[in-house]
Parts: structure tokens; C-alpha cells; sequence
């Protein structure tokens, strides 16, 4: 039964009332529910708990739990034992322990935030994500700051971003519901993923170091005939789907659904939805879950945005919606006038945040794996744009038919408030899909579908709350403004209609892989930019960094040392996937062919001994002509891989990262698909027993 498993290994509130006195667990929640810090008493009466409720369940270690810059996530074990006085080992876990570490923070990045001799980093326990228990180490969530306090890693800024929304849009929501106190942000994501066979794997340097192939020619059957989705999956990744739910269910991730995503060998895997914190731990987890039980089962899994050329990417799809403590859904049409009042103004400011941000929503999912997704015939445009279905859309668009005058009449006004009673209210299930935008309403919540499968959902999220703060903030300021003048609910209507009228160039119902799309959004004022390191840059232009500052997410100078490790991490990949290249292409594909050739050649040089002319002159010409077509590949590659690698030496002199990955993306990326473009077609020339890496046919079966 899932509901014995579920949180078995989770230190959860409920299990936390059990270890502590009443007034003590009564003051943790205070301090949950008002973010306010825990004292040391406390703090040392939780240790203590903890780590009871830890041994008890064969835990001997515990380690702080966090999210560093470069992905994926960092922890040092320490096991629960100290010296006493008399020099005995006892089992020792200190509030102190438990609140603040000091680990080895040098080998993080840190984009220069920290000097060397200064080189120390905290972590301290984030008590709204319950500590978890993986084999024999109690995990404990933290934070991970600097000496001089600027955040060094994905969870403080989204906290710091969720606050934001809670303050803005409950400030907001008081329009509609006087006694709402506070509002929280909730995520479900999906998670796509492909799994490869382990042996296979090792057998493939590309995939073992870059997390993708670099070479490989599509396969005859791929995804054509779309019969992998929703079809039936093979018994060991059944296995492994089994033994990964049965862990997370321990961990208290709620795992829903699984399935067969488009491609051969793509799956997903997606959980009920959460508060977004949570949720984002648990998707951090379950990414590091999943590569061990892989691990068990023979397999390996990809969590690369584009593992395979041809086929469809992966994406991790953040489901996104806003609640009041009332247990009001903003992003909900209700039953009311005022709900759906309610409803309209947040979807308004929402696009309004999307509209004018949306450069850097893009530069929050923009990343070196991400872009061989984007723009794809699969994939979200790498243009943001939003998606709305016809029925809200409709309801927009009657506002603003009706509310463009400065002062609405009192007709104008009746209507105005029919249309919001008129939203129907079961959008849920009839609201119309567009799988082609990057940011879907989808009846009650947003889908924002361009984040990459390997990224920290923080990402997108820190970006997307703290915009729509800003924007809930600026509504708010615009309607007391204006209600000097008038009465609070014509303030309410004209702003809204303002902010409805300018924020339409952000709506886009059709196909988002339309080529005129492109076109159209660049004539609307939209982002169209591909470059990744160059988008970037949307973080530091000088509105975004008021926007971070003023809502208190993160300050300038954390702004631009995030992204010099944005740069670096971006350096780094394709630094690697060019140096895999150039060896597989030099060292493994090269040595192969000219084997072939050599045979081929020996084949003609002997055909010429023993045949008559005639008959040389008719069985030769196949052979030489194969000869010839694979010396201009092979030539071709030779020499683009030495140009690729001269390239690298050039770039890799610029002493600024911020110029040095510009110059990587503009130029040594190219060379990849043009190498790759010579050695696929020579994988289809030369003998396949002679071809040194595992095909794609082979790969994408399990
Ligand atoms: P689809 O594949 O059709 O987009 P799924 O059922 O795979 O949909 O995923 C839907 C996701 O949306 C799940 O993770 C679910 O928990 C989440 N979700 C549902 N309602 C909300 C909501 N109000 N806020 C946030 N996430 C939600
Ligand atoms: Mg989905």
C-alpha cells in the first residue's frame, strides 16, 4: 500500500510533533508559517529530535542537503558522533549542527562573490522542507550563503521570490477577499527523461561525458509511427519505474503518473502538485533518485535536453499556480462576480509579468543543453509567448471592447460585469490545448513548458514569482494612485483594462513552430534571440535588476556574479562536448574509415590482378566510387576537427568569461553539426562491423 510507504523516511511535521513538547513544537510552527528564525534553544530540542527519530531508523550520518549554482545538488557527510570530555565517542547531533555548517564552499561556484581568503560559505536548515533520510544519512535541506551573505545557491532566492509573491498578491487579493492573510505558490512539474541501456552507454564517450551523442545517424524506425507513447513498456524499466516510485513514496515525493513520452526509449514522470518549494526539493531528489535505481536495473538515464538528434527532446513542464490561505485558487474562475474579478486581474498582471519580462523568462530556461531543444519541431519557439484558450481570450477581449473609455459609464460598467459572470465555470476540462506555447493556461494554472529536463526548476520559478510580484505590486500601486479620483472599483476596471490592452502583443494562439511566428514576434517587440550566453544578459539590464533589488530576491552584484557562473557553466559544457568531438572524430571515427578504405582499395588493387579489363572496369566502379565519396567526408572531417580545435585554442585566450562564451557559441558550436553532419554520413558508408560506437537503433532499444 503507497500510503503505508509514503514519508516513511521523511522527518514530517506530524512525526516532528511526536519528538518535541507541546510549546515547542507549537513555536516551530510560528516560525515556519511567519519565516522567522529559530532560536538555539529550539534549535538544539529538534537536533536532538532529529536525529532520535534518524538512529532509530539506522541513520549514522547526516549531511546539510543543497542546490550549489551547478546544478544537481552537494553534501558533505558527517556522522552523529563526537568526543566527550573523557575522549569517548559518543552520539552527539547539536542544534547548532543542525542550524549552520560551514562546508569546504571553495569548489562551488560563486562567480567571484567570494575572494579566496575569504572562501567560506554557509549552509543553514531551511525548516519548511522536512529532512529526509537516504540510506544511512539524514539529509537536511539548507540554504547555501556566502560569509557576506549573498546566495551562492538556487533555494535561497526562491524563497526569498516565494515571499515576494505571498506579500504582493495577498496585498492584492484584499481587493476581492478582505480576510486573506497570505498566499502561496504551488508546482507540479513533469518530468521527461530517456533511459539507454548501461553497457551501451559505456560504450558511447559522448554520452558518458556530455550527456548526449554528439554523432549518430537517425535510425530507420525512430518516431514515425508514434507507437512508443502510451505503449507498453519493457519489464526492466518497469522494474525501475517500480523501485523508483517505491522510493520516492518513502521520501513522500507523491508521484501520480508515469507514461511513454513521444520518442522510443522517452518516459515521464510526474507528481502531484505541491508548494513550490517542496516540490522543487523533490524534483531535485528524484532527479538524483533516479540515475541510482537506474544504475540497478542495467540502465541509465538521460536527463540531457537533447540526447538524440531527430528526436524529441526532454522538458520538464512546470504546472504553476498561485492560493490563498482561504484555499482559493487565483488562477481559477469561481462562481461569483467577484472571483472571477479576481481571476481576470491575475491572469492580467500574470501576462503583464510575462510580457514585460519576457527576455528573462527566457534567459531563466536558457542553457547549453537547452538550446539544441528549443525551437526544434518539438520543442516551445525559443520565443515566450502565451496561450490562453478561446474562452478566456473571448472574455479578455469583451473587456476590452467595453472598458476602452477613460470613464466608464454606468452601461459600460453592467456589462463589464456580466462578461466576468459569464466565465464559464468548469474551464478545467474544456479549456482547449496548445502544445506548441511555452506558457499555457491550461484552466486553472499555467504551464510553462521551455524549461530543460536536466535544470533546477528554481530556475524558471525565482524569475516567474518574482516578475509577477512585481507586476501584482505595480497594479496595486496604479489602482490607490488612481482611487484618489474616483472610486476604488472604476480604478480597479481602467487599470485592468490597461493592463489587458498592453500586455496583448504576449498572447498567441496559433502554431508556435510556424515559421512566420518567428516574424510576427519580432514585429511585436518580442525576444527572438537564440544566443544563449547573450541572453544572459536580460538579468542585468537595468529594469531587471530593479525588479530583483525592490522585490528582495537578489541584489545586483548577486545578479551579475550568477551570470559569470552562467557564462562559465556554459564555457565548460561545450568546451567538453568540442573536446569529445574532436576525439571521436580523430581517434574513432577516422581510424576506422581509413581502415575501410584500405580494404576497399586492397579489394580494387586485387580485382585488377585477376580480372580481365572489361570485367575490372564494371566491378570497380562501385568500390571506387564508395572510395572517393568517403575520402571527401573523411577529409572534410580531418580538417574540420583541426580547424574546431585551433577555434577552441583562439577562444579559450579570452581572459572574460562573458566574451570568452559568447566565442564559444558563435565560434566553435558550429563546427559540432558540421563534423557531425561528415560522420553521420560515413556511418552510413562504411562496414557496420567496423563502426566504433553503438548506432541509434541499438541505443533506443531496450
Ligand atoms: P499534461 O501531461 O496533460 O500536461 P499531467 O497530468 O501530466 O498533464 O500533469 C499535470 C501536472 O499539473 C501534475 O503535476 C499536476 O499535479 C499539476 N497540477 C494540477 N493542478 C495544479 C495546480 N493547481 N497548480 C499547480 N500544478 C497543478
Ligand atoms: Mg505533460
Amino acid at each position: 500500500m503507497i500510503t503505508d510507504l509514503f514519508a516513511q523516511d521523511v522527518f514530517t511535521l506530524e512525526r516532528m510533533q511526536s519528538y518535541l513538547s507541546r510549546h515547542s513544537y507549537r513555536e516551530l510552527q510560528t516560525c515556519i508559517e511567519d519565516s522567522k528564525p529559530i532560536n538555539a534553544n529550539l534549535a538544539d530540542e529538534i537536533a536532538t529530535a532529529m536525529r532520535t527519530w534518524a538512529s532509530q531508523r539506522g541513520a549514522t550520518h547526516y549531511t546539510h542537503w543543497f542546490q550549489p549554482l551547478n546544478e544537481g545538488t552537494a553534501e558533505k557527510h558527517d556522522a552523529f558522533i563526537s568526543l566527550d570530555p573523557e575522549g569517548r565517542i559518543v552520539e552527539e547531533f547539536s542544534g547548532k549542527l543542525l542550524t549552520q555548517q560551514e562546508p569546504d564552499a571553495s569548489s562551488f561556484p560563486n562567480g567571484g562573490l567570494r575572494n579566496t581568503f575569504e572562501a567560506r560559505g554557509y549552509s543553514a536548515w531551511d525548516p519548511s522542507s522536512p529532512a529526509f533520510i537516504i540510506d544511512d544519512t539524514l539529509c537536511i535541506p539548507t540554504v547555501f550563503v556566502s560569509y557576506t551573505g549573498e546566495a551562492l545557491d538556487f533555494k535561497t532566492p526562491l524563497l526569498k521570490s516565494l515571499d515576494a509573491l505571498d506579500r504582493a498578491a495577498t496585498r492584492l487579493c484584499r481587493y476581492f477577499y478582505p480576510e486573506v492573510k497570505s498566499c502561496t505558490t504551488f508546482l507540479g512539474w513533469e518530468q521527461e527523461y530517456f533511459l539507454v541501456d548501461k553497457e551501451l552507454f559505456y560504450q558511447r564517450p559522448d554520452l558518458v561525458q556530455t550527456g548526449r551523442t554528439l554523432l549518430g545517424h537517425e535510425s530507420a524506425k525512430n518516431q514515425q509511427l508514434d507507437d512508443h507513447y502510451f505503449g507498453a513498456i519493457p519489464d526492466r524499466v518497469i522494474a525501475f519505474k517500480k523501485e523508483l516510485e517505491e522510493s520516492c513514496y518513502r521520501l513522500g515525493i507523491p508521484i501520480k503518473t508515469r507514461h511513454n513520452e513521444v520518442a522510443p526509449c522517452q518516459f515521464e514522470f510526474a507528481p502531484i502538485y505541491e508548494s513550490c518549494n517542496l516540490a522543487n526539493d523533490h524534483n531535485i531528489l528524484l532527479m538524483s533518485l533516479m540515475r541510482r535505481v537506474a544504475n540497478r536495473h542495467g540502465l541509465r538515464v538521460l536527463l540531457h535536453e537533447k540526447p538524440y538528434q531527430g528526436l524529441n527532446g526532454s522538458g520538464k513542464h512546470c504546472n504553476w499556480s498561485v492560493s490563498t490561505d482561504t484555499g482559493i485558487n487565483l488562477f481559477a474562475p469561481g462562481k461569483t462576480h467577484t472571483d472571477n474579478l479576481r481571476f481576470i486581474t491575475f491572469i492580467a498582471c500574470t501576462l503583464m509579468a510575462v510580457y514585460r519580462n519576457d527576455a528573462l523568462l527566457k534567459a531563466s530556461i536558457a542553457s547549453a543543453g537547452n538550446m539544441h531543444r528549443l525551437g526544434g519541431q518539438e520543442a516551445p519557439p525559443s520565443i515566450i509567448s502565451c496561450f490562453l484558450g478561446t474562452d478566456i481570450s473571448n472574455v479578455m477581449d469583451k473587456f476590452l471592447a467595453m472598458g476602452t473609455d477613460d470613464t466608464l459609464s454606468i452601461t459600460a460598467k453592467q456589462e463589464f460585469s456580466l462578461a466576468v459572470g459569464q466565465i464559464p465555470e468548469l474551464l478545467i476540462d474544456n479549456t482547449d490545448r496548445n502544445r506548441t506555447s511555452p506558457f499555457a493556461f491550461t484552466g486553472n494554472r499555467f504551464e510553462f513548458r521551455a524549461l530543460g529536463s536536466s535544470a533546477n526548476p528554481a530556475s524558471a520559478m525565482i524569475s516567474l514569482c518574482t516578475v509577477l510580484a512585481y507586476e501584482c505590486r505595480r497594479f496595486t500601486r496604479i489602482v490607490e494612485e488612481r482611487q484618489r479620483g474616483m472610486d476604488q472599483k472604476d480604478a480597479l476596471y481602467q487599470t485592468l483594462c490597461d493592463y489587458i490592452r498592453e500586455s496583448k502583443p504576449i498572447h498567441y494562439a496559433e502554431n508556435g513552430y510556424a515559421e512566420e511566428w518567428a516574424r510576427e514576434a519580432a514585429r511585436r517587440g518580442l525576444n527572438t534571440d537564440h544566443h544563449v550566453p547573450r541572453l544572459y544578459e536580460a538579468y542585468t539590464t537595468p529594469e531587471s535588476l530593479r525588479i530583483f533589488s525592490e522585490m528582495g530576491v537578489l541584489t545586483p552584484e548577486e545578479l551579475h556574479a550568477r551570470n559569470e557562473v552562467k557564462w562559465e557553466i556554459f564555457i565548460k559544457k561545450t568546451q567538453i562536448e568540442s573536446r569529445v568531438l574532436g576525439d571521436l572524430c580523430l581517434n574513432h571515427v577516422a581510424p576506422k574509415v581509413i581502415r575501410y578504405q584500405t580494404r576497399l582499395l586492397d579489394n580494387v588493387a586485387k580485382m585488377k590482378e585477376v580480372l580481365t579489363p572489361e570485367e575490372y572496369e564494371h566491378m570497380a566502379e562501385q568500390p571506387l566510387e564508395l572510395i572517393r565519396k568517403m575520402s571527401t567526408y573523411l577529409v572534410d572531417l580531418q580538417r574540420l576537427a583541426k580547424e574546431m580545435i585551433r577555434a577552441r585554442k583562439q577562444v579559450n585566450t579570452i581572459e572574460e568569461l562573458r566574451g570568452r562564451a559568447y566565442a564559444y557559441y558563435e565560434d566553435v558550436c558550429p563546427y559540432m553539426g558540421e563534423l557531425r553532419e561528415r560522420a553521420d554520413k560515413l556511418e552510413r558508408i562504411v562496414d557496420h562491423e567496423l563502426w566504433p560506437l553503438p548506432k541509434y537503433r541499438e541505443l533506443l532499444t531496450l
